[in-house]
């Protein structure tokens, strides 16, 4: 079996092709009239050579009969061998005949052109073959690069039997062939000189330079000219493998503008876009060996060869500090990583520029971080590993979905359910959190969450008419400008609810990006969707987000009831949220309930003010997370604890 390297097709394609379109066409057809010439030469030279054969064979047979006839005359008149030397005299004048003599029983030249022959023991075994058997022969000669053709046939003089043999040079054929080759080439000529010109008028010239944009746009990126985000991933690897085989480092710096949003908001699209190319300007000015890929977005790669990690760091801060020139005002962090040589893929030392790239924005953006510094400083709690899981949950969308039941304590009735969405445990991520962690390194929350709500709301379609669905959505979502909120919407009636029975969670640590979230979260509810505030009182932002957020559910953290059950604080600030509900009129949610002291603990916290409009709990003792619930109506699912009492009369939630 071939080798892989050696199938036809693998080595053709490692035959390295010229880029340019004519040259390639114009290789294709040279083979082409090679190939076709080539194989109508052979085919003509080897009929020719037939023919040439067969008629030398027919006249050597017609001289023989001539040479008996001379021979039989000259008897009765005269001398017969004279006759035949006449004859053989005759034979060698004609055109291409080297040589006719004729050789007896025993081997003797008994007449010959040449007279110096007659009478020489006549060379090789053919002639004894020819006399024994009857059969003519032929051979071909070769004299100083000339063929030539030997025939032998029996003939019989005076009752005795002899050869007669007859040397000649196909000169005919030589000459055909030649005038055949002087064809081709002459073919060949004016082919090209007519087939360029045709193919200039029919749009060759057309052609070829569409080729040549179709070429340069698989590689190039449109907007700054510089090489792309493909052909990024190829040099890399080349480069990786480079480092890995022969051992040179090298050094990947990831190269992304800071806030790069609020230039696009406040100079525009157009802004934006002029901001990009003179970046992509600064990171051309390199040394000839750097190369500069635009990847992404804002997001630019910089392959520097032969580059430690400790020398690329002066001229990437030259590239800092000239782009903040350039672009005036906007800023720009880089996250350096160096290859090595046991690095086996691309992918890791990617991983490593992009962790140092977090880092720079992290440490406040507008900088440079080595990736061994965070390595050194800041033991990183997400792992290459999560964030390829992570990467590969993106694209496997292995992910599940659990509900956990929301009951309201005072009816003892379901009001709800909140969709949990979960990695499948193929994914090798222990749970949602990691995902997030990796996906907010990769910078992906956007996506993963998209996955999640995509998962919890393929299972709610026979959700009966009276619970609720509390569904999660991380803050990062409302980053990307106004479109969050219908993109929600289209996605809850897709799934055959209608936005009143959707309670959008949002956690407190939407309170760093508030000017985002608020106008969105109006978005929300004015689509008709209830807003519940998820973790608040466990964090510094919970609080100060309620009065901005105004929530129709507030969900209280487990370590609020935790702590208020050990006699900290968390008893006052149960109260307060306790307190805050009932003025607002929102409902309370208490997450974590996983003892029935902390219930108790719950309803002491209304005891003194007047009735929050409805406090609820979810938790391990009221029910776990199930992935897949028998969904019940509000009226058909029972209270799994015993009842305390006379179910009050329910309040409507
Ligand atoms: P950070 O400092 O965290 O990088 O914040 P950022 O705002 O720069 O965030 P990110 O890098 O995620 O944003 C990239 C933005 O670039 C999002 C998108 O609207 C914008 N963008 C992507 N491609 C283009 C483009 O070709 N032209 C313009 N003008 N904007 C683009
Ligand atoms: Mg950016």
């Amino acid at each position: 079996m071939l080798g892989r390297s050696l199938r036809p097709a693998s080595l053709l394609r490692s035959i390295p092709l010229p880029r340019s379109f004519q040259l390639r066409l114009f290789g294709a057809f040279t083979l082409v009239l090679l190939i076709v010439g080539g194989g109508l030469y052979m085919v003509q030279s080897q009929a020719a050579r037939r023919m040439a054969i067969a008629d030398g064979a027919a006249t050597q047979f017609a001289y023989g009969q001539f040479i008996e006839h001379a021979f039989e005359f000259a008897k009765v008149n005269g001398d017969p061998w004279n006759e035949v030397r006449e004859v053989l005299t005759h034979v060698s004048a004609q055109s291409g005949f080297h040589e006719a003599l004729v050789i007896s029983a025993s081997g003797v030249v008994v007449a010959a052109t040449a007279a110096a022959e007659e009478g020489t023991e006549h060379r090789g075994s053919a002639a004894a073959l020819v006399l024994s058997t009857g059969e003519p022969a032929f051979a071909v000669k070769v004299y100083g690069g000339h063929e030539a053709f030997e025939y032998l046939s029996r003939i019989r003089l005076g009752g005795e039997w002899y050869v007669f043999e007859v040397e000649l040079e196909p000169v005919l054929l030589t000459n055909q062939l030649d005038d055949f080759r002087r064809t081709f080439l002459l073919a060949l000529a004016l082919s090209f000189g007519l087939a360029f010109p045709l193919l200039y008028l029919l749009g060759g010239r057309t052609l070829a330079s569409q080729f040549r944009a179709a070429e340069d746009q698989s590689t190039l990126d449109g907007l700054t000219g510089l090489n792309n985000h493909r052909s990024f991933l190829e040099a890399l690897d080349q480069e990786v493998a480079r480092a890995h085989r022969f051992g040179p480092r090298f050094t990947l710096a990831l190269v992304d503008i800071d806030d790069f949003k609020f230039v696009n908001d406040s100079r525009g699209h157009q802004g934006g876009d002029d901001v990009l190319v003179r970046l992509a300007a600064v990171l051309r000015t390199g040394r000839s060996v750097d190369r500069a890929f635009r990847i992404g977005g804002d997001e630019f790669a910089l392959i520097m060869p032969d580059t430690g990690l400790d020398d690329a760091v002066e001229p990437v801060e030259r590239f800092r500090l000239a782009a903040l020139r350039r672009m005036g005002g906007p800023t720009i962090s880089v996250g350096l990583a160096e290859s090595d040589p046991t690095d086996t893929n691309a992918a890791e030392l990617r991983e490593r520029a992009d962790k140092a790239l977090y880092e720079a924005k992290r440490r406040g953006r507008n900088g440079v971080v080595k990736f061994t510094e965070i390595d050194a400083s800041t033991p990183m709690d997400t792992s290459v590993a999560t964030m390829t899981a992570v990467r590969h949950l993106l694209t496997s969308r292995q992910m599940g979905a659990a509900f956990q039941p929301i009951w309201n304590l005072d009816t003892q009735r379901v009001i709800g359910y909140e969709g949990l969405a979960r990695p499948a445990e193929e994914s090798g991520l222990a749970g949602p959190q990691e995902a997030f962690s990796g996906a907010a390194r990769l910078g992906r929350i956007d996506e993963l969450d998209a996955l999640c709500r995509e998962s919890v709301l393929a299972r709610v379609t026979d959700l009966p008419d009276d619970v609720l669905l509390f569904l999660n959505i991380a803050s990062e979502v409302f980053d990307h400008g106004g479109e969050a909120a219908q993109r929600i919407r289209h996605e809850v009636e897709a799934a055959g609810l209608h936005p009143a029975r959707v309670v959008i969670e949002l956690t407190e640590h939407t309170s760093d990006r508030m000017h985002l979230v608020i106008p969105q979260v109006q978005e929300l509810r004015d689509l008709g969707f209830p807003i519940a505030l998820d973790g608040v009182g466990s964090g510094d932002g919970g609080l100060a987000l309620l009065g901005r957020v105004r929530p129709d559910y507030v969900k209280v953290g487990r370590e609020v009831v935790h702590s208020a059950r050990d006699g900290g604080s968390g008893r006052a600030v149960l109260a307060a949220i306790v307190a805050y509900a009932t003025e607002s009129g929102a409902g309370v949610i208490i997450e974590g309930i996983e003892m029935e002291d902390m219930l108790h603990l719950v309803r002491g916290a209304e005891a003194g003010t007047k009735r929050a409009r409805f406090v609820g709990a979810q938790g391990y003792l009221l029910g776990r997370p199930d992935t897949d619930p028998p969904w019940q109506s509000a009226t058909d699912m029972t209270w799994p604890l015993p009842r305390t009492g006379p179910a009050p009369s329910p309040r409507s939630i």
